[in-house]
């Protein structure tokens, strides 16, 4: 109970979900933000927005002096370089949605999660994995955002961060999409009530 006799909420969690680029990491997410007790870490970057995105609602477009002016201020939880730009998940609305109760879910990169890992930030790690390879080579193709080079370099590198699959809470395999989905509601606790 606060000091105001309202019932203060329970905390909320980070739910953090991670994978190699085309698991469906960003396929799994929409589905759960139509969820009221969720809310979504819009990331802050400096790479130029892609067309049909809407700043302040897929990132924070910032140029790299704003991006640096905000690393000075410890604005973020956590930062990397990913495909030669910069992102960072800014620490402030994540503990605002925690202390309303609610289920804050971030979406980064093994390194990022990885970083958040090692600085014990407390929350539900989860690495999204492929079915196999050769199925996240088709998805990434069928998807079509990629160049030939840039999709070659994410498969590279996506068998690197399987490897690191073992550092997260749990592994959910993005076969079929439902069950994925499933999966990842009953881990961020959301399968009790109303969705
Ligand atoms: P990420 O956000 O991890 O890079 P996306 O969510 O963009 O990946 O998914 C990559 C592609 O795979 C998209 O075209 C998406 O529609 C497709 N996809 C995602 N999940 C599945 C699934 N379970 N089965 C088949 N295709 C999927
Ligand atoms: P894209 O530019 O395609 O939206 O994202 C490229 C990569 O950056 C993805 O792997 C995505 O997970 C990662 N990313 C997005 N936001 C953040 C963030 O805040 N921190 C880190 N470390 N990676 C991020």
């Amino acid at each position: 109970m606060s000091v105001d006799g309202r019932e203060k909420p329970e905390p909320g969690r980070m739910v953090l979900i991670s994978g190699p680029s085309g698991c469906g990491k960003s396929t799994i997410i929409q589905r759960l933000v139509s969820d009221e007790r969720v809310e979504f870490s819009v990331s802050a970057t400096t790479r130029p927005m892609r067309s049909g995105e809407v700043a302040g609602v897929d990132y924070h477009f910032l140029s790299t002096e704003e991006f640096r002016t905000k690393v000075e201020e410890g604005a973020f939880i956590e930062y990397a370089e990913v495909y030669g730009n910069l992102y960072g998940t800014l620490r402030a609305p994540m503990e605002a949605a925690i202390e309303a109760g609610r289920v804050f879910l971030v979406e980064i990169d093994v390194q990022g999660a990885l970083q958040l890992r090692a600085l014990e930030e407390p929350g539900v790690y989860v690495f999204i994995a492929p079915p196999s390879f050769d199925e996240l080579k088709r998805r990434l193709e069928g998807r079509g955002t990629e160049s030939p080079e840039v999709l070659e370099r994410r498969l590279k590198k996506a068998e690197d961060e399987y490897r690191e699959r073992v550092k997260y809470d749990h592994v959910v395999i993005n076969d079929d999409l439902d069950r994925a989905v499933e999966q990842v509601k009953a881990l961020a606790g959301l399968m009790e009530g109303a969705a």
